[in-house]
């Protein structure tokens, strides 16, 4: 009797430890192949690399699958994660930063990213683009983005001489009557800014150009003026200005001139080519041309300390 129960009770032993064992290689075998399938994946082959997961993220959601592949042919470097991290990093133009990078290894993540966004990875006046008047007050007119000869805004007013110097001058109206509330708020203070030149068409500039070019040459000529169809003139949206008593490069050392750099934006103008920025403008510091772009776009810029070339790359042309 005892020894019947015995061998009845071996079987379910050998069942129960089968089907344990099945579970168990089961888990195993599903646990293997998601490791190796996993190793299959960008993810791990990044961070084989030395990228950690957080930077992996970074890479998925801020560049593609090409430019993480080609990461996979380059050793480990923070520069790539410090460019995404960028306030105006655009990811379509992540090769490009790569490319600048490459050439200019001692560049800074933020250089690199205004660098490109402005198109100042290439030589000025390379790859000229027909500039997009239908952004109105927000055109962009610089050594990439050019105005045809017959491009006239269609509200230009003339400027009473209250406001300038000679020339009759001619400015579109709601840059014109911005810069009245503009001259208003200054003068209440007792500053006085004065128009010098505003308004220019292609053939006044085309003249201008020739005559620098004549004097400088060429190549010091571009450093501080415009090729035909390429000055903020044209636009109608630009003032050059002065007060009494002061000539032109000595206009920074003025209180009108304080007076605009914590003012200007808030009338819609920008100092729009700061000191050091030459780089990204293409044009020497001029502390006396100022540039209408409306009172949103102006205070972005002058509270970000961008240039309005990297304001129309990041706010305009990539939303
Ligand atoms: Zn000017």
């Amino acid at each position: 009797m005892k020894r019947r129960r015995k061998l009845k009770k071996k079987p379910v032993m050998i069942l129960l430890l089968s089907i344990f064992l099945i579970i168990v290689l089961t888990i195993f075998a599903v646990k293997t192949i998601k490791e190796l399938n996993y190793r299959k994946t960008l993810e791990y082959k990044i961070m084989t690399i030395g990228y950690s997961k957080d930077e992996y993220d970074l890479l998925e959601r801020k560049t593609n699958k090409e430019f993480m592949e080609n990461l996979l042919t380059k050793e480990y470097d923070k520069m790539y994660i410090n460019i995404l991290k960028e306030t105006y990093y655009i990811p379509s133009k992540v090769n490009q930063y790569i490319n600048y990078y490459d050439n200019h290894l001692n560049s800074k993540a933020n250089e690199i990213v205004s660098m490109v966004n402005v198109g100042s990875d290439k030589k000025w006046y390379e790859d000229v683009k027909d500039t997009d008047t239908s952004k109105d007050l927000l055109m962009l007119n610089n050594k990439f983005n050019k105005l045809s000869k017959d491009y006239v805004p269609d509200d230009l007013v003339n400027v009473k001489n209250w406001y300038a110097y000679g020339n009759n001058p001619q400015l579109r109206q709601e840059a014109y009557d911005s810069f009245i509330n503009m001259f208003n708020a200054a003068k209440e203070e007792d500053l006085t800014i004065i128009i010098n030149s505003a308004y220019r068409p292609y053939s006044s500039q085309e003249k201008l150009y020739a005559q620098y070019v004549d004097k400088d040459g060429e190549e010091v000529a571009d450093t501080y003026a415009a090729r035909p169809g390429h000055s903020e003139h044209q636009t109608g949206l630009t003032v050059d200005v002065t007060t009494y008593g002061v000539q032109g490069e000595d206009f920074d050392k003025t209180d009108e001139f304080k007076w605009l750099q914590e003012h200007a934006h808030e009338y819609g103008f920008i100092l729009r080519y700061p000191k050091d920025k030459e780089n990204l403008t293409g044009y020497a510091y001029e502390s006396w041309h100022y540039r209408y772009v409306g009172i949103e776009a102006a205070t972005i810029i002058h509270n970000s300390n961008i240039t309005f070339d990297e304001y129309y790359a990041y706010y305009i042309e990539n939303a």
